[in-house]
């Protein structure tokens, strides 16, 4: 089986070709980084352009580097939310173009999932369910993973995600964008024990996360004036991985029997995050799994695998599915925001 996937949820433009055998034929990206730069973020309206002009060419050129054409693909998917929604539509659009004119089915496939499953595409041992601690740009959850579209979300944050606090603090400090990778490379020449700052919610009793408190911390050290940049880079990094760690602990001691701890999302592409959580996962006797860097941050080869696993499934879309800005990955999250979560 082979499968077309597209992506364009945020400031990655991406086409991949996956088979259900985990072979990854053609995989095409363009990043958006100096086009947004200026701005210090993702500038919404300009990624959406970007994916208009850049989504049909990455296709067409994953096709020729697989030495496929369109004819040969069994399913189209596409990122269908949430993200930013011009370029959620943009991707859905020409997904659905594709399904039309080729008569192929459509895959709408939830981002969150693609990130959530992409760790099966790179490892064929691991089974569900499984711990995620899925931390990206715009999610921090931890969620018990039972199977394709059956999660169990044991935890999330009630301010920032992860990401968004790397990038913030990358802004603040004058690191440049995008702000993970900046700060890891700052970090280096870093003590990570220079700066008091805050672990939000250390210590509590769910394995809820909270990064707001640290960010304004982070600025108060900032203009303090009393630390380098590496040291803030450093000791921020710290507090984040500690909070991390913490709160997969809890959740670990939580969840139901587990095959695996998995990490998932930009931020799993961390040495520090993946270092720690590998650490956690032999202290409990549980196998640690985290995809290659470059599966960790946005990219098409994990939305193309999250439709090989829900077309094989027999999860197929209507041409009329709707792109959707906000889609949680359980459907108890909607119940659970009502009551502040
Ligand atoms: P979401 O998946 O929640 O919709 P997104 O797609 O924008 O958000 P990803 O592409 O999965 O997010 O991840 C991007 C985030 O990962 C950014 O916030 C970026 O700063 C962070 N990130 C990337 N590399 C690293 C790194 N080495 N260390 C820390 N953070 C990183
Ligand atoms: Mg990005
Ligand atoms: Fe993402």
């Amino acid at each position: 089986m082979l499968i077309l996937g597209l992506e364009s949820s945020c400031d990655e433009t991406a086409a991949a070709l996956v088979r259900d055998d985990r072979t990854i034929l053609a995989h095409k990206l363009a990043g958006q980084e100096a086009a947004h730069r200026p701005y210090g973020g993702v500038v919404p309206e300009i990624a959406a352009r970007a994916h208009v002009e850049m989504l049909a060419p990455l296709a067409e050129a994953a096709l020729a580097e697989a030495g496929v054409r369109l004819d040969d693909v069994d399913a189209i998917a596409a990122t269908a939310g949430p993200g930013l929604i011009g370029g959620v539509m943009v991707g859905l659009v020409t997904a659905k173009a594709l399904a039309l004119a080729a008569s192929k089915p459509l895959v709408a496939v939830n981002h969150l999932e693609g990130h959530a499953l992409s760790p099966r595409l790179a490892d064929p041992d691991l089974a569900f369910p499984y711990l995620l601690l899925l931390v990206s740009g715009g999610h921090c959850q931890l969620l018990e993973v039972r199977g394709v579209g059956d999660y169990r979300r044991l935890a999330t944050t009630i301010d920032d995600a992860a990401g968004e606090a790397f990038d913030k603090t990358a802004k603040l400090l004058g690191l440049g964008f995008p702000g993970g990778p900046a700060v890891e490379r700052a970090a280096i020449a870093g003590d990570p024990r220079a700066v008091p700052l805050p672990r939000p919610l250390v210590g509590s009793r769910e394995p809820h996360f909270s990064f707001a408190g640290l960010k304004s911390a982070v600025l108060r050290a900032a203009d303090s004036g009393r630390w380098s940049a590496a040291d803030i880079a450093a000791s921020f990094q710290q507090a984040v991985v500690d909070c991390l760690i913490d709160r997969t602990r809890i959740a670990l001691a939580s969840a139901g029997p587990v095959t695996a701890l998995v990490v998932a999302g930009g931020v799993a592409a961390n040495s520090a995050v993946r270092g720690a959580l590998a650490t956690l996962a032999a202290r409990h006797g549980v196998r640690f799994v985290a995809p290659p860097l470059w599966l960790c941050t946005d990219n098409a080869a994990m939305i193309a695998w999250a439709g090989a696993e829900r077309f094989a499934a027999g999860l197929t879309d209507p041409l009329d599915v709707p792109a959707r800005a906000r889609w949680p990955l359980d459907p108890d999250a909607e119940k659970a925001r009502g009551a502040g979560v």
